[in-house]
């Protein structure tokens, strides 16, 4: 769940992202093929793998820097707030005076 950034409610965010990596033990040489091939991450591992934290690294670089709802209003956006919409040109103003 992360927040729409029009409306400011929950929005589901799917993720789906799918990652290889050469576990490398700590100390050991690192093939110039591990530099070279970005079909793979190439990782250092120090005793035992990690695997919810790699998840959750994995899982925050898929998400998407904004999200947002296919179809939403912003706050305050009724039937009755059509008619009295400030232009965007007025709103962007407004912001910019900081008010
Ligand atoms: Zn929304």
């Amino acid at each position: 769940m992360l927040q729409c950034q029009r409306c400011l409610e929950d929005v589901a965010v799917g993720v789906r992202s799918h990652s290889r990596f050469r576990l490398v033990p700590a100390g050991e040489e690192w093939g110039d093929q591990d530099l070279d091939d970005d079909s793979y991450e190439a990782l250092e591992l120090e005793g035992l793998l990690d695997v919810r934290t790699l998840i959750e690294d994995e899982v925050l670089l898929s998400l998407p820097a904004i999200a947002l709802h296919e179809q939403c209003s912003p706050p305050g956006a009724g039937a009755d707030a059509d008619v009295a919409k400030p232009s965007p040109f007025a709103e962007l103003g407004r912001l910019k005076q900081g008010k």
